[in-house]
């Protein structure tokens, strides 16, 4: 039996939920999904992996080397992401380390060499290594896309899907508020069952 990619898995198992195409960030959001039957896939889980999503998303050329540090940061800034957009979809205050996450991976990207002086070699202008360069340059880019869908117009429909033990979130259409019809499906099952075992003991 061959075994599945996990990113392989999603794919064919899992569809972009709606907004996911026009908003990197929620993609990234959903990069982590809780699946039935208690299983989870990270899309993100290794640095290869995480090189392909970013890759996969028009974010990173197909092999920069990513190393564990670069991951996690990519994870790290998931997870801030998915707070202020928990926080949106709820009408709920944000956290405020969530906030300057987002703006710290915003202004990190240097637009020029810097400028560096240490006691032994004196002043000189250093280049971010090239890995560092592009994975600052795809958090920025992903920040960024946050920021924007929390404050346009598309923020009134960002939703988390309403369909347990679905973790993923979507720009709600119309009253559907499910990431997927898979989602939608399982939401519906889950009303009649419950009907069935409320008649059964009325
Ligand atoms: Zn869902």
């Amino acid at each position: 039996m061959r075994n599945m990619r996990e990113s392989e898995i999603a794919e064919t198992v899992v569809p972009p939920a709606q907004g996911e195409e026009e908003h990197l960030s929620l993609a990234l959001a959903n990069s982590a999904m809780a699946l039935p039957g208690g299983h989870t896939i990270d899309l993100l889980g290794t640095p290869a992996q995480a090189n392909h999503w970013l890759t996969a998303h028009g974010l990173a050329p197909v092999e920069v080397g990513m190393r564990e540090m670069c991951a996690t940061q990519v994870r790290s800034l998931r997870e801030q992401i998915r707070s202020l957009f928990a926080s949106r979809a709820a009408g709920l205050p944000a956290i405020p380390a969530a906030v300057t996450a987002v703006n710290d991976a915003m202004t990190r990207v240097p637009t020029a060499p810097l400028l560096q002086w240490d006691d032994k070699n004196g002043p000189y202008r250093a280049t971010p290594h090239p890995t560092t360069a592009i994975v600052d340059h795809a958090l920025a880019t992903l920040a960024a896309d946050a920021a924007d869908l929390l404050t346009g117009p598309d923020a009134e429909r960002l939703t988390a899907c309403g369909s347990s033990p679905c973790n993923r979130y979507l720009l709600r259409h119309g009253r559907r508020h499910w990431c997927s019809t898979r989602c939608g499906d399982r939401a519906r099952a889950a009303r009649a069952y419950a009907r069935r075992t409320r008649a059964r003991t009325e």
